[in-house]
């Protein structure tokens, strides 16, 4: 697909309850776009927000004719909200970057050059940042996320990079095979390992919040790792399986300890044993009937088919 009036590069960012982080957003991705040149678009998706996010978003809309404001019908989540402005979006090169600016624009010149290709070596499909440092966060944020990157890289073959955000300069031609997936659990960072090409590391700090407090709770940090992990691994699953034959093994232990046990005539109380075996089998069972079920589950929300998001109103952009 190409389009004439494509510019050269779109920003998106995904914004929820980010009222006091947008103009500050805005002032420096503005100032970034202007020093590179050439034409670009901010696409800016409202995800369901209930301050003022939506009254910001139009009003730069009306003074930038670069804003693109999006508002989608409710909150959605990061993931999806993500997509609605990628698939809105029309650039040929297209920046994912959170509005609380945690993830500097000012590393758009370098990641345009890392995708140009430098110093004779070809250019990239996708230049992602990679987190170095991570100030202003929680330890127990840090360690968390630590241990997720860790753990979903043992558990699928997809290289999915340590610490890396959605924060990335990826090409349309990447962008166009994204958008075509039709999953509705997202997990974007991992879906663009998966795409492949030649990805390109851009290592960085990553800052604390300018405005606001972050819209990850516990609940929601626990549910992105599940979506991640039920996306790209059936490790779990599988998990039953080698639990399965353990078990198997140590019951038909059991049963030719009670057979000799019976055959020489030692009959025993067995209270504690019984109680301690069906406790843990029983437990076991409604574990992996737990894990069966987080997949079962997410086959049901995709086989509805539904829409992956729903806009309200575009504000700005081309008619
Ligand atoms: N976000 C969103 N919808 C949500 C939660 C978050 O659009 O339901 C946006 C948020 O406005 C921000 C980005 O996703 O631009 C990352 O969220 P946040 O900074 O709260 O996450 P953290 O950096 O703490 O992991
Ligand atoms: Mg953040």
């Amino acid at each position: 697909m190409t389009l004439a009036n494509r510019p050269a590069l779109s920003v998106v960012a995904p914004c929820y309850n980010e009222q006091d982080a947008l103009p500050e957003f805005l002032r420096r991705v503005g100032a970034v776009l202007d020093s590179v040149g050439g034409t670009s678009e901010i696409v800016l998706v409202d995800d369901g927000s209930y301050d003022r996010t939506w009254q910001v978003m139009t009003e730069a809309a009306g003074r930038d004719p670069r804003v693109v404001a999006v508002r989608l019908m409710r909150n959605h989540g990061h993931q999806l909200a993500l997509t609605a402005g990628l698939t809105v979006c029309r650039g040929e090169r297209i920046l994912i970057i959170d509005a609380d600016l945690q993830d500097p624009p000012e590393l758009l010149p370098d990641m345009i050059a890392l995708m140009d290709g430098v110093d004779g070596k070809g250019g990239a499909d996708v230049v992602y940042g990679q987190r170095r440092q991570r100030d202003g966060e929680t330890l127990f944020k840090r360690a968390t996320a630590a241990a997720f990157y860790r753990l979903i890289g043992r558990m699928t073959d997809v290289e999915i990079p340590l610490d890396a955000g959605d924060f990335r300069l990826i090409t349309r031609h990447v962008l166009d095979l994204l958008t075509a997936m039709p999953e509705r659990h997202r997990f974007v960072r991992g879906m663009v390992a998966w795409i492949g090409g030649k990805q390109v590391p851009l290592p960085y700090d990553r800052k604390a919040r300018v405005a606001g407090e972050s819209k990850y709770p516990l609940s929601k940090m626990l549910r992105f790792a599940a979506d991640a992990i039920t996306a790209f691994s059936i490790v779990p699953l599988m998990a039953s399986m080698t639990i399965g034959w353990v078990m198997a093994a140590v019951g038909f232990a059991f049963f030719v300890y009670s057979i000799v046990g019976w055959a020489f005539g030692h009959t025993l109380p067995g209270w504690t044993s019984l109680m301690a075996a069906v406790g843990l089998l029983g437990g076991m069972q409604f574990l992996m009937l737990g894990i069966i079920g987080a997949y079962l589950g997410r086959l049901y929300d995709q086989s509805k088919g539904r829409p992956l998001f729903m806009i309200r109103d575009i504000v700005g952009g081309p008619k």
